[in-house]
């Protein structure tokens, strides 16, 4: 690495830092900062550039794959090079997945009728659990529309 290069990467993993956010749960650190299809973008792909800062260039040709399926995630312990091969098998594994779901988490059935496919990433939802969430929303509005009420009378 030559030096003008590590001196790009020293701001690079200052800005790759500050818009990180380290989920204590899953251990993610999801990139907060703008998204290309899910993937963290910050000239290149945010996990890359941790990757690289933090582990080091992967071997030739190799693609990182993320091992907690999380593309915002830049956590260099999540990554794991892997050929073009390996990588789309697994996403064909995972879209397989995905596809033959027939149920939703909560246990509804994943019919055409309620299956909604969000537009902007084909994602798969349960429409009942959709409706569940709106209601369970808007009931919030309400209550906490009530209690603002209560505060101004009192
Ligand atoms: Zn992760
Ligand atoms: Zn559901």
């Amino acid at each position: 690495m030559t030096s003008s290069k590590l001196g790009k990467f020293g701001s690079l993993r200052k800005r790759l830092l500050a818009g990180i956010e380290k989920d204590p749960a899953t251990d993610c650190w999801n990139w907060q900062g703008t998204k290309v299809m899910g993937y963290g973008t910050l000239m290149v792909r945010t996990h890359r550039l941790a990757y690289e800062l933090f582990v080091g260039e992967p071997p030739d040709g190799r693609v990182l794959d993320h091992m907690c399926d999380n593309p915002s995630c830049c956590n260099p312990d999540h990554l794991r090079p892997a050929t073009v091969r390996e990588n789309s098998l697994r996403g064909d594994h995972l879209f397989a997945r995905r596809a033959r779901q027939t149920h939703c988490l909560h246990g509804h059935e994943m019919t055409a009728g309620n299956t909604y496919i969000t537009p902007s990433t084909g994602r798969r939802q349960c429409r009942m659990c959709r409706r569940l969430r709106n209601r369970i929303a808007s009931r919030e509005r309400t209550l906490r529309k009530q209690a603002a009420r209560k505060t101004l009378v009192n």
